[in-house]
């Protein structure tokens, strides 16, 4: 039955290319921006095992933040890029992430729960409930599932296992405008409970490697 419900859904190709024609109406592509952060993406494939052809773009003028589409889409704000300039492995971090959302479906998981709490109930408000705790259990747990996949894939891929720290710690720092930050955070933990997952994992990782 959820197997028949899900499938109703639609399909994730279509669904992506809809949400992407959308953003890139209101968020222009830098294609010039966007070939510069293919190659860590194909990088991060390559040594990972992720066999489809993925693809990473910027967009101008989006608010900081990147995020992971249902299909096979990675898109990444320029004000993120520029925040990166000159920390490769910071921003390797930052698409291995999402490679993590798209490689796991993460991005599917959550559109199709938000569908199924529409065709669950009729009654528009207890949709919106069961959307929100779908939403929150889904979406914290997939963040730190995220992030460790991200240290794991950046170590593969000879790229720092200090570069999500570094990155999270840069963000922590005030280097930034509050308000930017604070978009960021309505979509991801708390930056302390993200540093101490990823910490534990490159920890991990390190022990492991001199073993
Ligand atoms: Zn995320």
């Amino acid at each position: 039955m959820l197997n028949l419900l899900w499938n109703l859904v639609g399909d994730d190709s279509a669904n992506e290319a809809k949400a992407l024609a959308g953003m890139l109406k209101e968020f222009p592509e830098l294609p010039d921006w966007s070939g510069a952060v293919q190659p860590l993406l194909d990088r991060l494939r390559h040594y990972n095992g992720v066999k489809r052809s993925l693809d990473c773009r910027v967009l101008s003028g989006m608010p900081f933040n990147a995020l992971a589409l249902s299909h096979k889409t990675i898109v990444i704000a320029e004000s993120l890029v520029d925040f990166c300039r000159g920390q490769t492995h910071q921003m390797a971090f930052v698409i291995a992430h999402e490679l993590s959302h798209l490689h796991r479906g993460h991005a599917r998981e959550q559109s199709r729960a938000t569908a199924m709490a529409g065709m669950l109930t009729f009654n528009p408000l207890l949709a919106m409930g069961v959307k929100a705790l779908l939403g929150r259990v889904c979406s914290r747990e997939n963040e730190f599932e995220a992030d460790r996949d991200a240290t794991t894939f950046c170590h593969r891929a000879g790229y720092s296992v200090q570069a999500g720290a570094d990155f999270l710690e840069r963000l922590r720092s005030g280097e930034l405008p509050s308000g930017v930050i604070q978009q960021l955070m309505s979509t991801h933990p708390p930056l302390a409970e993200r540093l101490e997952e990823i910490r534990g994992t490159a920890n991990r990782l390190r022990t492991n490697a001199t073993e």
